[in-house]
Protein backbone atom coordinates (compact mmCIF):
# COMPACT_ATOMS: atom_id res chain seq x y z
CA UNK A 1 0.00 0.00 0.00
CA UNK A 2 1.00 3.58 -0.99
CA UNK A 3 0.67 5.08 2.68
CA UNK A 4 1.40 8.86 1.39
CA UNK A 5 -1.61 8.47 -0.66
CA UNK A 6 -3.45 8.01 2.37
CA UNK A 7 -6.32 10.80 3.38
CA UNK A 8 -5.25 12.28 6.38
CA UNK A 9 -8.60 13.07 7.62
CA UNK A 10 -11.92 11.37 8.68
CA UNK A 11 -14.86 12.18 9.57
CA UNK A 12 -14.40 10.79 13.04
CA UNK A 13 -10.93 12.48 13.73
CA UNK A 14 -12.84 16.09 13.22
CA UNK A 15 -15.06 15.39 15.23
CA UNK A 16 -13.21 13.94 18.38
CA UNK A 17 -10.93 17.54 16.86
CA UNK A 18 -14.46 19.99 17.50
CA UNK A 19 -14.94 18.43 21.24
CA UNK A 20 -11.01 18.73 21.85
CA UNK A 21 -11.33 22.70 20.77
CA UNK A 22 -14.35 23.13 22.61
CA UNK A 23 -12.68 21.42 26.11
CA UNK A 24 -9.35 23.62 25.39
CA UNK A 25 -11.76 26.79 25.27
CA UNK A 26 -13.48 25.70 28.49
CA UNK A 27 -10.35 25.39 30.36
CA UNK A 28 -8.46 28.35 29.15
CA UNK A 29 -11.75 30.80 31.03
CA UNK A 30 -10.77 32.07 34.13
CA UNK A 31 -14.42 30.93 35.51
CA UNK A 32 -15.58 30.62 38.78
CA UNK A 33 -15.72 27.20 40.43
CA UNK A 34 -18.54 25.52 39.02
CA UNK A 35 -21.10 22.87 40.42
CA UNK A 36 -21.88 19.90 38.63
CA UNK A 37 -25.31 21.33 38.03
CA UNK A 38 -23.62 24.25 36.45
CA UNK A 39 -21.62 22.00 34.11
CA UNK A 40 -23.19 22.18 30.82
CA UNK A 41 -22.99 18.44 28.91
CA UNK A 42 -20.65 19.17 26.23
CA UNK A 43 -21.29 16.70 23.68
CA UNK A 44 -19.80 13.61 24.10
CA UNK A 45 -17.06 12.19 22.01
CA UNK A 46 -18.90 10.43 19.36
CA UNK A 47 -17.76 7.69 17.75
CA UNK A 48 -16.05 7.80 14.56
CA UNK A 49 -17.80 7.15 11.53
CA UNK A 50 -16.80 5.17 8.60
CA UNK A 51 -15.81 7.50 5.48
CA UNK A 52 -18.35 7.81 2.25
CA UNK A 53 -15.47 5.83 0.55
CA UNK A 54 -15.63 3.05 2.81
CA UNK A 55 -19.28 3.21 3.54
CA UNK A 56 -19.75 2.13 -0.57
CA UNK A 57 -16.10 0.09 -0.79
CA UNK A 58 -16.55 -2.15 1.60
CA UNK A 59 -20.18 -2.29 3.06
CA UNK A 60 -22.60 -1.57 0.10
CA UNK A 61 -23.94 -3.80 -2.56
CA UNK A 62 -23.69 -1.97 -5.28
CA UNK A 63 -19.98 -2.21 -4.87
CA UNK A 64 -19.95 -6.01 -4.45
CA UNK A 65 -21.58 -6.17 -7.82
CA UNK A 66 -19.06 -3.60 -9.29
CA UNK A 67 -16.22 -5.84 -8.36
CA UNK A 68 -17.92 -9.08 -9.57
CA UNK A 69 -18.63 -7.52 -12.88
CA UNK A 70 -14.69 -6.35 -13.11
CA UNK A 71 -13.40 -9.85 -12.02
CA UNK A 72 -15.88 -11.64 -14.36
CA UNK A 73 -14.57 -9.57 -17.04
CA UNK A 74 -11.24 -10.09 -16.68
CA UNK A 75 -11.44 -13.55 -16.25
CA UNK A 76 -13.10 -13.69 -19.64
CA UNK A 77 -10.35 -11.22 -20.92
CA UNK A 78 -8.00 -13.46 -19.89
CA UNK A 79 -9.61 -16.61 -21.08
CA UNK A 80 -9.63 -15.50 -24.68
CA UNK A 81 -5.94 -14.11 -24.16
CA UNK A 82 -4.43 -17.28 -23.31
CA UNK A 83 -6.58 -19.10 -26.33
CA UNK A 84 -4.78 -16.89 -28.58
CA UNK A 85 -0.91 -17.66 -28.13
CA UNK A 86 0.01 -13.83 -28.18
CA UNK A 87 3.22 -12.56 -29.44
CA UNK A 88 3.19 -9.17 -27.02
CA UNK A 89 2.58 -8.85 -23.16
CA UNK A 90 0.79 -5.57 -21.76
CA UNK A 91 3.66 -4.31 -19.83
CA UNK A 92 5.72 -1.16 -21.27
CA UNK A 93 8.77 -1.18 -22.39
CA UNK A 94 11.29 0.69 -20.18
CA UNK A 95 11.94 3.37 -22.80
CA UNK A 96 8.40 3.93 -23.58
CA UNK A 97 5.81 5.80 -21.94
CA UNK A 98 1.84 5.79 -22.61
CA UNK A 99 2.10 8.51 -25.10
CA UNK A 100 4.45 6.04 -27.17
CA UNK A 101 4.19 2.83 -25.76
CA UNK A 102 5.88 -0.45 -26.44
CA UNK A 103 5.54 -3.42 -25.35
CA UNK A 104 7.41 -6.69 -24.10
CA UNK A 105 7.87 -9.49 -26.47
CA UNK A 106 6.50 -12.98 -25.17
CA UNK A 107 9.23 -15.01 -26.89
CA UNK A 108 7.37 -17.81 -25.55
CA UNK A 109 7.56 -17.64 -22.18
CA UNK A 110 4.89 -18.97 -19.89
CA UNK A 111 1.68 -16.87 -19.74
CA UNK A 112 1.23 -14.52 -16.09
CA UNK A 113 -1.70 -12.14 -14.89
CA UNK A 114 -0.25 -9.33 -12.45
CA UNK A 115 -2.13 -7.70 -9.49
CA UNK A 116 -1.85 -5.76 -7.26
CA UNK A 117 -2.73 -7.25 -3.59
CA UNK A 118 -4.63 -4.24 -1.64
CA UNK A 119 -7.79 -3.36 -2.75
CA UNK A 120 -7.28 -5.43 -5.84
CA UNK A 121 -7.49 -8.45 -4.79
CA UNK A 122 -7.99 -8.33 -0.63
CA UNK A 123 -9.65 -6.04 1.24
CA UNK A 124 -8.17 -4.76 4.75
CA UNK A 125 -11.05 -4.82 6.80
CA UNK A 126 -9.30 -5.30 9.95
CA UNK A 127 -7.01 -2.56 9.70
CA UNK A 128 -9.36 -0.08 8.08
CA UNK A 129 -12.03 -0.82 11.09
CA UNK A 130 -8.91 -0.57 13.59
CA UNK A 131 -7.95 2.89 11.76
CA UNK A 132 -11.39 4.34 11.89
CA UNK A 133 -12.00 3.27 15.35
CA UNK A 134 -8.88 5.16 16.23
CA UNK A 135 -9.85 8.05 14.40
CA UNK A 136 -6.81 8.35 12.38
CA UNK A 137 -6.81 8.11 8.42
CA UNK A 138 -3.47 5.91 8.62
CA UNK A 139 -0.27 5.06 10.67
CA UNK A 140 2.85 3.56 9.18
CA UNK A 141 3.94 1.79 11.91
CA UNK A 142 0.42 -0.18 12.45
CA UNK A 143 0.16 -0.85 8.66
CA UNK A 144 3.31 -2.27 9.09
CA UNK A 145 2.14 -4.58 12.06
CA UNK A 146 -1.38 -5.35 9.79
CA UNK A 147 1.52 -6.10 7.23
CA UNK A 148 2.87 -8.78 9.47
CA UNK A 149 -0.02 -10.08 11.63
CA UNK A 150 -3.11 -9.79 9.54
CA UNK A 151 -3.76 -13.02 8.20
CA UNK A 152 -7.49 -13.73 8.55
CA UNK A 153 -8.53 -10.12 8.98
CA UNK A 154 -8.92 -9.55 5.29
CA UNK A 155 -11.31 -10.38 3.04
CA UNK A 156 -11.06 -11.39 -0.98
CA UNK A 157 -12.59 -9.06 -3.00
CA UNK A 158 -16.44 -10.29 -4.22
CA UNK A 159 -15.58 -11.92 -7.46
CA UNK A 160 -11.81 -12.27 -6.93
CA UNK A 161 -12.15 -16.08 -5.82
CA UNK A 162 -14.04 -17.38 -8.79
CA UNK A 163 -12.13 -15.25 -11.51
CA UNK A 164 -8.74 -16.71 -9.80
CA UNK A 165 -10.26 -20.30 -10.62
CA UNK A 166 -10.68 -19.54 -14.30
CA UNK A 167 -7.55 -17.54 -14.82
CA UNK A 168 -5.37 -20.64 -13.20
CA UNK A 169 -7.58 -23.21 -15.34
CA UNK A 170 -6.59 -21.39 -18.33
CA UNK A 171 -2.89 -21.94 -17.72
CA UNK A 172 -2.26 -18.67 -16.75
CA UNK A 173 0.05 -18.30 -13.31
CA UNK A 174 -1.10 -15.18 -10.68
CA UNK A 175 1.65 -13.09 -10.09
CA UNK A 176 1.08 -10.47 -6.79
CA UNK A 177 2.79 -7.22 -7.60
CA UNK A 178 2.28 -5.22 -4.14
CA UNK A 179 4.27 -2.33 -2.09
CA UNK A 180 3.93 -4.22 0.46
CA UNK A 181 7.26 -4.49 2.33
CA UNK A 182 9.92 -7.23 1.59
CA UNK A 183 10.73 -7.46 5.00
CA UNK A 184 7.41 -8.32 5.84
CA UNK A 185 7.06 -10.97 2.83
CA UNK A 186 5.60 -13.88 5.22
CA UNK A 187 3.00 -12.25 6.85
CA UNK A 188 2.00 -10.80 3.50
CA UNK A 189 2.20 -14.71 2.31
CA UNK A 190 0.03 -15.92 5.08
CA UNK A 191 -2.92 -12.68 4.46
CA UNK A 192 -3.00 -14.09 0.69
CA UNK A 193 -3.46 -17.82 1.32
CA UNK A 194 -6.29 -16.79 4.71
CA UNK A 195 -7.87 -14.84 2.51
CA UNK A 196 -7.96 -17.56 -0.25
CA UNK A 197 -6.13 -15.91 -2.98
CA UNK A 198 -3.94 -18.87 -3.10
CA UNK A 199 0.01 -19.82 -2.15
CA UNK A 200 2.47 -17.53 -3.13
CA UNK A 201 6.25 -17.13 -3.04
CA UNK A 202 8.32 -14.21 -2.80
CA UNK A 203 10.58 -13.66 -5.80
CA UNK A 204 8.59 -16.09 -7.91
CA UNK A 205 4.87 -15.28 -7.72
CA UNK A 206 5.17 -12.72 -4.57
CA UNK A 207 6.85 -9.36 -5.50
CA UNK A 208 7.14 -6.79 -2.84
CA UNK A 209 8.79 -3.25 -2.07
CA UNK A 210 12.29 -3.36 -1.96
CA UNK A 211 12.15 -6.00 -4.36
CA UNK A 212 13.99 -3.78 -6.83
CA UNK A 213 15.92 -0.28 -6.72
CA UNK A 214 12.32 1.66 -7.71
CA UNK A 215 10.85 2.20 -4.38
CA UNK A 216 7.28 2.29 -4.68
CA UNK A 217 7.57 2.70 -8.56
CA UNK A 218 6.38 -1.06 -9.99
CA UNK A 219 8.20 -0.93 -13.11
CA UNK A 220 11.22 -2.22 -11.90
CA UNK A 221 9.58 -5.59 -10.38
CA UNK A 222 7.48 -5.66 -13.60
CA UNK A 223 10.95 -6.07 -15.42
CA UNK A 224 11.58 -8.40 -13.20
CA UNK A 225 8.05 -11.08 -13.50
CA UNK A 226 8.66 -10.25 -17.32
CA UNK A 227 12.36 -11.87 -17.34
CA UNK A 228 10.61 -15.40 -16.74
CA UNK A 229 6.57 -14.15 -17.88
CA UNK A 230 4.67 -13.09 -20.85
CA UNK A 231 2.28 -10.75 -18.54
CA UNK A 232 -0.96 -10.55 -20.68
CA UNK A 233 -2.96 -8.92 -17.93
CA UNK A 234 -2.41 -5.81 -15.05
CA UNK A 235 -4.80 -5.33 -12.36
CA UNK A 236 -4.96 -2.81 -9.73
CA UNK A 237 -7.05 -0.14 -7.84
CA UNK A 238 -4.32 2.36 -8.86
CA UNK A 239 -2.83 3.17 -11.56
CA UNK A 240 1.21 2.80 -10.49
CA UNK A 241 -0.52 -0.65 -10.94
CA UNK A 242 -0.62 -0.22 -14.67
CA UNK A 243 2.76 1.66 -15.26
CA UNK A 244 4.83 4.37 -13.04
CA UNK A 245 4.27 7.02 -15.42
CA UNK A 246 0.74 7.63 -14.50
CA UNK A 247 1.76 8.41 -10.75
CA UNK A 248 4.51 11.36 -12.80
CA UNK A 249 4.04 13.50 -9.06
CA UNK A 250 3.79 16.64 -11.39
CA UNK A 251 0.52 15.70 -13.55
CA UNK A 252 -2.40 17.45 -12.18
CA UNK A 253 -5.50 15.87 -11.73
CA UNK A 254 -6.60 16.07 -15.61
CA UNK A 255 -3.17 15.40 -16.73
CA UNK A 256 -3.28 12.23 -15.09
CA UNK A 257 -7.05 12.02 -16.61
CA UNK A 258 -5.64 12.94 -20.09
CA UNK A 259 -2.73 10.57 -20.03
CA UNK A 260 -5.29 7.26 -19.52
CA UNK A 261 -6.61 8.58 -22.99
CA UNK A 262 -3.50 8.61 -24.86
CA UNK A 263 -4.89 7.29 -28.29
CA UNK A 264 -1.91 4.27 -28.06
CA UNK A 265 -3.19 3.19 -25.00
CA UNK A 266 -6.94 3.71 -24.79
CA UNK A 267 -7.70 0.43 -26.28
CA UNK A 268 -6.32 -1.36 -23.53
CA UNK A 269 -8.49 -0.11 -20.50
CA UNK A 270 -10.47 -3.61 -20.25
CA UNK A 271 -8.60 -5.01 -22.79
CA UNK A 272 -5.34 -6.30 -20.78
CA UNK A 273 -5.15 -3.21 -18.35
CA UNK A 274 -7.64 -3.29 -15.31
CA UNK A 275 -8.25 -1.01 -12.87
CA UNK A 276 -10.89 -1.37 -9.79
CA UNK A 277 -12.48 1.55 -7.70
CA UNK A 278 -10.96 2.70 -4.75
CA UNK A 279 -12.50 5.56 -2.91
CA UNK A 280 -11.19 5.13 -0.12
CA UNK A 281 -7.18 5.99 -0.58
CA UNK A 282 -4.43 6.46 -3.03
CA UNK A 283 -3.73 9.11 -5.46
CA UNK A 284 -7.57 8.91 -7.24
CA UNK A 285 -8.61 10.90 -3.87
CA UNK A 286 -7.38 14.32 -4.85
CA UNK A 287 -8.45 17.66 -6.40
CA UNK A 288 -10.36 20.69 -5.77
CA UNK A 289 -13.21 22.77 -6.57
CA UNK A 290 -11.13 24.05 -9.96
CA UNK A 291 -9.45 20.38 -10.80
CA UNK A 292 -13.02 18.78 -10.79
CA UNK A 293 -15.64 20.90 -12.41
CA UNK A 294 -14.81 21.99 -15.43
CA UNK A 295 -15.07 25.83 -16.00
CA UNK A 296 -17.54 25.20 -18.61
CA UNK A 297 -20.25 23.42 -16.32
CA UNK A 298 -20.13 26.19 -13.61
CA UNK A 299 -23.89 26.68 -12.33
CA UNK A 300 -25.10 28.68 -9.65
CA UNK A 301 -28.63 28.39 -8.16
CA UNK A 302 -30.64 31.31 -7.92
CA UNK A 303 -31.57 30.58 -3.80
CA UNK A 304 -27.45 30.49 -3.84
CA UNK A 305 -27.38 33.62 -1.84
CA UNK A 306 -29.46 32.51 1.08
CA UNK A 307 -27.45 29.31 1.43
CA UNK A 308 -25.24 29.72 4.32
CA UNK A 309 -21.48 29.58 3.23
CA UNK A 310 -19.49 26.68 2.85
CA UNK A 311 -16.94 26.09 5.51
MG1 LIG B 1 -3.81 -1.36 -4.13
Amino acid sequence: MDFRAFPIEIRGMKQIMSVAFVALLAACQTAPVQTPADVVPVVAAAAPEPTAGQQWLFGSAEASVVMRQAWATIADYVEAKAAEAPTYGVVLTPDSSPVQPGFLACEGKPLAAVFDADETLIWNLGSMAAFGRMGIGFDPAIWDEWEKTGAGKAVAIPGALEALARIREAGVTVIVNTNRAAENAAGTEATLKAAGIGEFSHGSTLFLRGDAPDGSGKDGRRMMISENYCVIALVGDQLGDIADPFNEKTLSVMDRKVLTEAPAITDLWGNGWFVLPNPVYGPSIRGDFDDIYPEATHWVPSAASELPAAN
